[in-house]
C-alpha cells in the first residue's frame, strides 16, 4: 500500500501531458480537449512521432533484402525494435514475434493458419461472450469453411468469465480458446492464466487478444504460457497499422504462411516453392517499416515511465470516477469485475448512450457510444450500447471532474 502511495506522489501527469501536443487543444474553439476514448486508441507522444519523422528525413530504404548502407540500417532498427517488443512481452526469441497490422490482423493470421490446418468438421472455438468482435468473426469465417463452431463461454452480472462453466466447457471437440486479456467494453482483467493453464491439461492452445492489456498491464508470455498473445500499438501509444503477434514457436513451425509473396519465402519455383525461417515466414511484402520502427519507441516510451507506475495512477482515476459516478441518481455502470483496468462503461437511467455522448463532445469530453464491436456482450446485458470513459497514462483527476460535469449537464437536460 505504501508502495502504491510512492509511486502515486512520485507520477507527473503534468510533465507527462507535454510529450503530447493533441491534448493542448480547445474543441469547438472554447473547452480544453479531455481524452477518454484511449480503448479505441490511444494518442501519440513526441518521441514516436519524431521517431517515424526521423526514419522517413533519414534512414528509409526496403528492408532484408539490401546489400547497401542505408538497407541494412533501416534493417536494424526495424530488428532493433522486434527485440525491443520481445522483451516487452518477455517472449523467448525474437522469431517467435510477428509484426503485424495490429491485433486484428494477429488473430486473423492465427484463425486461418492454425484453423486450415487443425479444424475439422465438428470441432469448437472457445470465446468468452465478451469478445471484441476481432475476436469472434474471424474464427466465424473460417469455421464456417470447414464446418466448425464458436461457442461463447457465459459471464456473470459483474462482467467476469464464469469459470465453472468455462472448465466444464474444456473437452476433446475443443481445439482453440481464444479470450482476451482486458475487456474493452467492461475493463474487466481476465484471469487468463489460470484460463490457460486448464487449457493445456486438455491439450488445447490459447490465444490472448491482449490489445487492451499491453497499454496498462505487464505482459509475460512466458509466465502466461500462452500459445499465441496479440496486440495493437495504436493502443499502446505509437502508430496506427502496428502491431506485434507472439506465437509459440512450435506452433509457427506448424502451421502454414498466412499470405504468401515477397520475404516469406526460402525458393521459388512453378514446382514447388519453400517458405522463409520465422519470423520472416508470416511477414510477406514491404512492412510498415517506420511504424514498427516508432512502435519501439512507443515501447520505449512506455518503459521509461514505467506500467507499474501506470497502471497505479490509471486505477486511482477508475476508482475516484467510479465513486463519483454512482453517486448519480440512475447511473448503471457495466462492468463490476473485482479486477479491472481504467474503463468504465455506464448508462444513466433510460438515456440514450447516443445522446449522452453528443452532450458530453459539446463540452470538449470525448468518450466512446455505441456496442463498442461487442455487439453479443450488449446482447448479454440486453442493452443497445453504453457510454465508454477510458483513461491513459496522460489523463488527470482534473478531467475526471469535468466527466462528472458533463454527466450531471446531461442528467439535468435529458433526466
Ligand atoms: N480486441 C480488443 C479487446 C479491442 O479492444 C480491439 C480494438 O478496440 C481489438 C481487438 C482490435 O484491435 P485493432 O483494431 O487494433 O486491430
Amino acid at each position: 500500500m505504501e508502495d502504491a502511495v510512492l509511486i502515486h506522489e512520485s507520477y507527473d501527469v503534468d510533465r507527462l501531458r507535454e510529450d503530447f501536443p493533441v491534448l493542448e487543444q480547445t474543441v469547438y474553439g472554447k473547452y480544453p480537449l479531455v481524452y477518454l476514448d484511449n480503448g479505441a486508441s490511444s494518442q501519440k507522444p513526441k518521441q514516436v512521432v519524431e521517431t517515424m519523422e526521423k526514419y522517413y528525413y533519414h534512414h528509409h530504404a526496403n528492408i532484408h533484402r539490401g546489400v547497401h548502407y542505408l538497407s541494412q540500417e533501416a534493417t536494424t532498427q526495424y530488428e532493433v525494435a522486434r527485440d525491443k517488443a520481445r522483451d516487452f512481452m518477455n517472449a523467448p526469441h525474437s522469431r517467435e514475434v510477428l509484426f503485424t497490422k495490429g491485433t486484428t490482423d494477429g488473430i486473423n493470421l492465427v484463425a486461418y493458419s492454425y484453423g486450415r490446418k487443425y479444424l475439422q468438421e465438428g470441432d469448437v472455438v472457445l470465446v468468452s461472450t465478451m469478445e471484441h468482435h476481432s475476436n469472434i468473426v474471424p474464427w466465424q469465417i473460417v469455421c464456417e469453411e470447414i464446418g466448425a463452431k464458436v461457442v461463447p463461454i457465459p459471464i456473470n452480472e459483474a462482467g467476469e468469465i464464469d469459470q465453472e462453466a468455462y472448465a466444464s466447457m474444456l473437452g476433446p471437440k475443443v481445439r482453440m480458446v481464444a479470450v482476451n486479456h482486458v475487456s474493452n467494453t467492461l475493463g474487466t482483467i481476465n484471469p487468463v492464466k489460470d484460463m490457460i493453464a486448464l487449457a493445456h491439461q486438455h491439450g488445447i492452445p490459447v490465444l490472448v487478444d491482449g490489445a487492451q492489456s499491453a497499454p496498462h498491464l505487464t505482459i509475460d508470455v512466458q509466465d502466461l504460457d500462452c500459445d499465441f498473445y496479440a496486440i495493437s500499438g495504436h493502443k499502446m501509444y505509437g502508430p496506427t497499422g502496428t502491431g506485434i503477434l507472439y506465437g509459440k514457436e512450435k506452433w509457427l513451425d506448424a502451421i502454414p504462411p498466412y499470405q504468401g509473396g515477397g520475404e516469406m519465402i526460402q525458393t521459388v519455383t512453378f514446382e514447388k516453392t519453400t517458405y522463409n525461417e520465422l519470423p520472416h515466414k508470416f511477414e510477406a511484402g514491404t512492412p510498415n517499416i517506420a511504424g514498427g520502427i516508432a512502435l519501439g519507441a512507443a515501447i520505449d516510451y512506455l518503459n521509461s515511465i514505467g506500467l507499474d507506475r501506470i497502471a497505479a495512477h490509471e486505477n486511482d482515476l477508475l476508482e475516484y470516477t467510479t465513486k463519483a459516478l454512482l453517486e448519480v441518481e440512475g447511473m448503471r455502470i457495466i462492468g463490476t469485475a473485482a479486477n479491472k483496468a481504467s474503463v468504465i462503461s455506464f448508462l444513466i437511467g433510460d438515456i440514450h448512450p447516443y445522446d449522452a455522448g453528443t452532450i458530453l463532445d459539446k463540452m470538449g469530453i470525448a468518450v466512446r457510444t455505441g456496442h463498442h464491436c461487442t455487439e453479443p456482450l450488449m446482447n448479454r446485458f440486453e442493452i443497445p450500447g453504453t457510454v465508454r470513459a477510458s483513461f491513459g497514462l496522460y489523463n488527470t483527476r482534473a478531467e475526471a471532474d469535468r466527466l462528472l460535469e458533463g454527466v450531471h449537464k446531461v442528467v439535468q437536460l435529458f433526466g
